[in-house]
């Protein structure tokens, strides 16, 4: 039996889109040297023209930052502390005002942006405020680095915000922040909220443009720090941008995350686990579990179970409030998810997606999964970045581990087993920095999060995540 729901569409009359908006430098709204678009990957609708900064407007931005950090370096911990309560509770407030436009902009089902990304935005504030009175009990030094200048990516716009300006405030560094091309419009928003708080000029300054915008940022002599979220290739540049110099760096890159199925897990909540780790954000997610790893003797049982629950993933408009899986972010996104999966099919796995029907306009890709996959797969090795999920199989622990940790990344992996002395002896032996057992995808502000090989260095949240900003 099918069940229909019938439309539940979240109203976006509470989002004030402007036409056009300005960087934020110096705590107040200006030009730059360029404009660009943003769209609504769900019906490519232009949403706004934004401001790009280019290297000029980056300096400008970089001097306002340091002139800042004079006065807020020095700050006692527990004023500093109060801002970033205000800016916490103020998120809270504004979270449904948020979470629209970060759907509107970024694509994502408006279930997840209310659900998730913003309760754990206003989490990552609230916990790095309380941090900011303590820093001399947290045994990582308390002396702020200075300036830091901070790149993110799209497929979590004011989350990875979070992640950067939450730690780098609450020690008392400045931040010129760079938001992705594609999704700029929350962090503006943001920026409208730090006005709010009274937030002094110059703590914190949103650049935004594209990858030269990012390129000129972190290439800047006038900051301390770089931390950036993105692609592999893109840290790499920036890894080599930065040595010689005295900037510290941290690098939060991609993932190839096997989520790994035993004979013994209870099978409809592994396969609860396998869904929310591929789907989750379109599969737009670093630490995507992408690598089903499932031991043979139940691999069908599994498949079988999750070839019905895929049926029914409901495909469409971000903003329904029944809707599990929204748009690809952009085309250009979308036409990388096509070709690795073209190519999949080409080096002969078996493609599967549920019958669907996708919206017209807008970018689009079906809940996707493939098997027969062999690990020389491209699709087994790249980072799709997409709603595709490759399916191995396994037959002992030892082998589980060997393929697991049979890529260049390292970030993540989950683990499904009802023994307990399993689970431990797996997670030693997986290099990744994140191992869940018989869940996935769960973020906690205390909680470090990094990775090992080309997934990057560093750590955000947590204890760890002060580390980064302090001397
Ligand atoms: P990207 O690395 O190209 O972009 C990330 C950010 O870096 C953006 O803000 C971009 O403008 C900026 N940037 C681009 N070139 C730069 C440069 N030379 N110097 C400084 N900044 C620069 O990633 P993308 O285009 O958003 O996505 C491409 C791939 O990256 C994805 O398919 C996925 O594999 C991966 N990715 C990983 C994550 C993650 O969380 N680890 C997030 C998004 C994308
Ligand atoms: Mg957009």
């Amino acid at each position: 039996m099918v069940f229909e729901y019938a439309p539940a569409p979240e109203s976006r009359g509470i989002v004030a889109l402007r036409d056009s908006y300005g960087l934020f430098i110096d705590g107040e709204f200006t030009d730059g040297g360029g404009v660009f678009k943003t769209v609504n990957p769900a019906d490519e609708e232009v949403l706004a023209e934004v401001a790009s900064a280019d290297a000029s407007d980056v300096d400008r931005a970089v001097a306002a930052a340091r002139r800042a950090f004079d006065s807020w370096g020095s700050m006692p911990g527990r004023e500093r502390g109060k801002y970033l309560f205000r800016i916490a509770r103020l998120l809270q407030e504004r979270a449904r005002e948020f979470a629209v436009l970060e759907s509107l902009d970024n694509g994502k089902p408006i279930r997840e942006s209310r659900d998730i990304d913003l309760p754990l935005v206003a989490a990552h504030f609230f916990y790095y405020a309380g941090w900011a009175d303590k820093l001399r009990y947290a045994g990582v030094g308390s002396a702020p680095l200075g300036v830091a200048g901070q790149v993110i990516p799209w497929n979590f716009p004011l989350l990875m915000l979070a992640w950067k300006i939450a730690p780098a405030l609450a020690t008392g560094n400045t931040v010129v922040l760079k938001p992705a091309e594609t999704t700029p419009l929350t962090a503006l928003l943001f920026a409208e909220v730090c006005q709010q708080a009274d937030l002094p000029p110059g703590v914190v300054n949103i650049v935004t443009g594209a990858g030269e915008t990012g390129r000129a940022l972190v290439s800047h002599p006038g900051i301390n720090k770089v931390a950036f979220t993105g692609s592999t290739e893109v840290g790499r540049e920036i890894a080599r941008a930065v040595a010689g110099s005295p900037k510290r760096l941290t690098l939060e890159l991609g993932g190839k995350a096997a989520n790994i199925v035993f004979d013994d897990a209870p099978v409809d909540q592994a396969v609860e686990g396998i869904v929310d780790g591929i789907f989750f954000n379109q599969g737009h997610v670093c630490c995507a579990g992408s690598r089903l790893l499932v031991q043979e003797s139940v691999a069908d049982e599994v498949l079988e179970s999750l070839r019905r629950r895929m049926s029914t993933l409901r495909v469409g408009d971000p903003l329904d409030k029944n809707t599990d899986v929204g748009a690809i972010n952009s085309a250009e996104q979308l036409s990388k998810i096509r070709e690795l999966s073209d190519i999949g099919e080409a080096e002969g796995a078996e493609r599967w997606s549920p019958p669907c029907s996708l919206p017209s306009q807008g970018y689009w890709f079906p809940p996707t999964v493939f098997t027969g996959v062999s690990q020389a797969h491209r699709i087994a090795r790249e980072e799709v970045f997409g709603p595709v999920l490759s399916v191995l199989t396994f037959r002992t622990p030892a082998e589980a581990v060997e393929k697991a940790n049979n890529t260049p990344y390292g970030l993540s992996a989950g683990i499904w087993t009802e023994k307990g002395s399993r689970i431990l002896w797996m997670a030693d032996k997986l290099r990744a920095g994140v191992v869940w057992a018989n869940t996935f995808n769960q973020f906690d502000p205390a909680s470090p999060f990094g990775g090992y090989k080309e997934s990057g260095y560093g750590r955000e949240g947590g204890r760890h995540g002060l580390e980064a900003y302090v001397k």
